[in-house]
């Protein structure tokens, strides 16, 4: 598997406290990573990491396969950063911006930066000063100079924040753009699922510094979005006739009047039918959704559980 970037024990420590603890993330190539985790759980510290802007206290980071030195100027080019607030000189104007950025970076395409602000819906703005942009026009301009000199990766941290629905909107179309044309792997974190469940493909949940979790959206999909729940005071002899005479054995019982059974296709009816004629005592059969907010409400509050 190649990784664009993977991180191996990760740490980094503040005045003796750990704000990133033993790290594993692995990002694979091509992929949109949402990475997940309530504000203060160490999300900005890693990215800062990867972005060479502090050092780790512990472990190792490896970008495009190579470990991530202080002498890494190569591989830093070949990604675009948003850290946090995006700053810019503020009297200069979006154009100027950009232009300057090109020119730091030693990149020298003359398109590029009118290809940037098309991308972002800025080109008719871009001859204005900074000073006049509001939050989410800033945020754009962010993406618009990390993406001008065409990286591979990009690490966006929390890009939404901001933005309104339209722009919400907008950025997520753009986000979907940059990797399925232009085949830009990206990292955008977020304190709020919904602003990344729609787009990621892998979804790492961190807490407290830790990574609790790290799972491809298909598989959550896949896995328990859906279940059968049936409670009864006969948990046993109800898992036994699942087991036994309907060959179901994708289900678990909870607290002891509740059945949940996953991924399986049996009609209610028979499912019923089949419980009655074995004497098990039905009080209700009912098909739910399991909501992803609850998916990873229940990793965040439980400490993860295991993959
Ligand atoms: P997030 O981006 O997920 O909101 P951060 O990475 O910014 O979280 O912060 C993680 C923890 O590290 C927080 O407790 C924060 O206060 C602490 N922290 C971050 N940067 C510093 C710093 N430069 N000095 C001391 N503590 C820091
Ligand atoms: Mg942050």
């Amino acid at each position: 598997m190649s990784y664009i970037l993977k991180t191996v024990n990760l740490t980094k420590a503040f005045k003796g406290r750990e704000a990133v603890s033993s790290v594993n993330i692995h990002i694979k190539k091509g992929e949109i990573y949402g990475f997940l985790g309530p504000n203060g759980s160490g999300k900005t510290t890693l990215m800062r990491m990867a972005a060479n802007l502090i050092k780790p206290t512990e472990g190792e980071i490896e970008i495009f396969g190579d470990k991530l030195t202080d002498k890494s100027y190569e591989v830093l080019k070949r990604m675009g950063t948003i850290i946090e607030t995006p700053v810019f000189y503020e009297k200069l104007t979006a154009r100027e911006n950009l232009e300057l950025h090109c020119e730091y970076m030693g990149y020298y395409d003359k398109g590029a930066v009118d290809k940037a602000f098309e991308l972002v819906n800025l080109k008719d703005i871009e001859k204005k000063p900074v000073k006049e942009f509001s939050l989410g026009m800033k945020q754009r301009l962010g993406i618009a100079r990390a993406i001008t000199t065409k990286p591979e990766f990009l690490m966006l941290d929390e890009p939404i924040n901001g933005l309104d629905p339209i722009g919400i909107r907008e950025v997520r179309n753009l986000f979907k753009i940059l990797n399925k044309e232009y085949g830009i792997t990206l990292l955008i974190s977020s304190h709020i699922l919904g602003e990344i469940e729609q787009i990621a493909d892998t979804i790492g949940v961190i807490n407290n510094g830790r990574l609790l979790k790290q799972v491809s959206m298909e598989s959550i999909r896949e896995e328990d979005s859906e279940y059968l729940e049936i409670t009864t005071n006969n948990c046993k002899g109800a898992a036994y006739v699942l087991e036994n005479d309907l060959g179901i054995t994708n289900f678990r019982v909870i607290e002891n009047n509740c059945i949940r059974i996953y991924g399986s296709s049996i009609p209610q009816s028979e499912l019923s039918k089949t419980l009655i004629l074995k004497d098990i005592a039905i009080d209700s059969i009912n098909r739910k959704d399991v909501s992803l907010e609850d998916y990873f409400m229940k990793i965040l509050n439980g400490g993860g559980i295991s993959a």
